[in-house]
């Protein structure tokens, strides 16, 4: 027979309540449309996309991460200055964001997802940043709310792989290139002259 607290804790994390949350920070956000902002950050724990190159590879498993009350964060969220909040990860959609945004929608504050796309999409969401992966493609119906997508350069082969993501979003929906962080220095002179040739798109640089 399984612990009570157990069947408790799966309960609330099936209806959202609580979250395995690797970090809560307050931060200007260092890439895309919304650079430069400042905003509450929570990265959420769990992802199996399992890119090479992830920054964030402690992320992918959510048992590493304690269950926090999502009434606890969103009140954190509700004490800074900055009325926005960005949900990252991880991919935060591998989890039911429906409560957290209700909670923060119902304090005022604006509510910005990055995500890969791979999972169906919950929660109330003001901004979403699309961050296409290779091995994991979105979902049509992420890229038809996608308000922006940021496609990760590494080679001048990814920029086929940028356009066919393009394609798929709305016709509002800003376009950015970012480069790999490891591959930076190669990357950017590439992104530069691919954008001189296709002005749609924009440089993303990470400022953090
Ligand atoms: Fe890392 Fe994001 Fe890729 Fe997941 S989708 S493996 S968090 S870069």
């Amino acid at each position: 027979m399984s612990e009570p607290s157990l069947n408790l804790s799966f309960e609330l994390l099936e209806k959202g309540e609580v979250l395995p949350v690797m970090e809560e920070f307050y931060s200007l956000q260092g890439e895309g449309y919304h650079t430069g902002k400042a905003a509450y950050f929570i990265r959420i724990g769990g992802c199996d996309v399992g890119c090479y190159w992830c920054d964030v590879k402690e992320s992918w498993n959510p048992d590493l991460h304690p269950l926090i009350s999502v009434d606890e964060i969103v009140s954190r969220a509700d004490a800074v200055p900055a009325r926005a909040v960005v949900i990252t990860g991880g991919e935060p959609l591998n989890h039911s964001m429906n409560y957290l945004c209700r909670k923060l929608k119902e304090k005022g504050i604006a509510t910005f997802l990055e995500t890969s796309g791979s999972q169906p999409l919950s929660g109330e969401w003001d901004w979403i940043c699309l961050s296409p992966k290779i091995k994991f493609p979105p979902l049509q119906e992420i890229y038809n709310k996608a308000s922006e997508i940021k496609v990760i350069i590494r080679d001048s082969s990814d920029f086929e792989w940028a356009e066919k993501n393009a394609i798929k979003c709305s016709s509002n929906c800003k376009l950015y290139l970012q480069p790999e962080w490891s591959s930076r220095k190669t990357a950017v002179p590439l992104i530069v002259e691919y954008i001189s040739k296709h002005p749609e798109w924009q440089l993303s640089l990470q400022a953090h």
